[in-house]
């Protein structure tokens, strides 16, 4: 069974399960964990099955929720190490670390992670988040951190280090990796971030494109899409709503920038012009809510896609921000 269940998709939130075989993976976690949770119950997604998490980029709306989803279900995040670094400074804004501090770091915190795990603690949740239904499912981390001052009372692994993780696995754009059952093909997009990625997930001969937050689709990321079964592409804003929406001018610019968002107008452009129409399934995602309309980013979309005779069977999806999109199953 290979299913692709988006459950948030837009600035307030990020996040798709990925289903191939016997292996789940969490994309992203740009809700807190209750409301994962919540959504994927909601869409028939066991959150205790789950085998992984992988991040796309570090910006809030698509790892709020990670520390604490990926310790309550003691599972890996899968970060490229640039992803990773700019995640734990986020979380850690005024320390000062330097690269080969933070190194020292990820290096005790790795040790004491071995040293632990096999003494699993059940604290290690963030209070908001504790009553959250998944039974059994104790965090495995309780590490130190080099640059914390020394603790004055027991504290839990959560306050000690908001970033301690259960372990945490890193990939490169350009080097295929394999969870379980699913194959991904991780590649860079062009987006404001530290080290964005979009994924081709594989599973069972099925091949299902990840490419949202990007600025424009480069060379690199069309070849990505090519042969597909599945595409979620971004379709973020209107031009015209987006120029004479509230934004500041200066949101305005980051947005329409070549490491900003792709608009209605550049999601169709690409859908009449390059896409190659072997995708069942096309998915729009990350919708702004201020500067778009679902059914502006519909129509922009379907004309691309009908102005093609052979693109008739691409049934259009669109990905919404405040619920779970149905299970798309292969
Ligand atoms: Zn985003
Ligand atoms: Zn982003």
């Amino acid at each position: 069974m290979v299913r692709f269940t988006v459950l948030a998709s837009g600035s307030k939130g990020n996040s798709t399960v990925v289903t191939g075989g016997k292996t789940r993976i969490l994309v992203d976690a740009g809700l807190s964990c209750r409301e994962l949770f919540r959504r994927m119950k909601l869409a028939g997604e066991d959150a205790a099955t789950l085998d992984a998490i992988i991040i796309t980029h570090e910006h809030s709306d698509h790892v709020s929720g990670l520390a604490v989803t990926a310790r309550k279900l003691g599972i890996p995040v899968y970060f490229t190490q640039a992803t990773h670094r700019a995640w734990v400074r986020w979380l850690s804004p005024r320390k000062q670390m330097t690269y080969a501090q933070w190194l020292e770091q990820c290096r005790q915190q790795a040790a004491a992670r071995m040293a632990e795990a096999d003494a699993p603690t059940a604290d290690d949740c963030d209070p908001e988040e504790s009553d959250t239904t998944v039974d059994d499912l104790a965090a495995s981390a309780d590490n130190t951190s080099s640059s914390a001052p020394a603790p004055k009372k027991k504290k839990t692994a959560a306050e000690k280090d908001p970033t301690a993780l259960p372990s945490i696995q890193y990939f490169e754009a350009g080097k295929p990796i394999q969870i379980g059952d699913i194959s991904i093909s991780p590649f860079t997009i062009p987006h404001d971030a530290a080290d964005p990625v979009g994924f081709v997930f594989q599973a069972e001969g099925v091949r299902m494109a990840f490419a949202t937050d990007l600025g424009y689709i480069p060379p690199n990321v069309k070849a990505q899409l090519k042969s597909v079964d599945l595409l979620y592409i971004e379709s973020n804003h209107d031009l015209e709503m987006l120029r004479d929406g509230p934004y500041p001018w200066s949101v305005k610019q980051r947005v329409l920038s070549r490491v900003g968002h792709l608009s209605n107008e550049a999601c169709a452009t690409y859908l009449e012009a390059e896409y190659d129409g072997q995708a069942t399934y096309v998915v729009l995602g990350h919708l702004s809510e201020s500067n778009n309309l679902p059914e502006l980013a519909r129509i922009s979309a379907e004309r691309a896609l009908n102005g093609r005779a052979s693109l008739l069977a691409n049934r259009l999806l669109l990905a919404p921000q405040h619920e779970p999109l149905s299970a798309i199953c292969f």
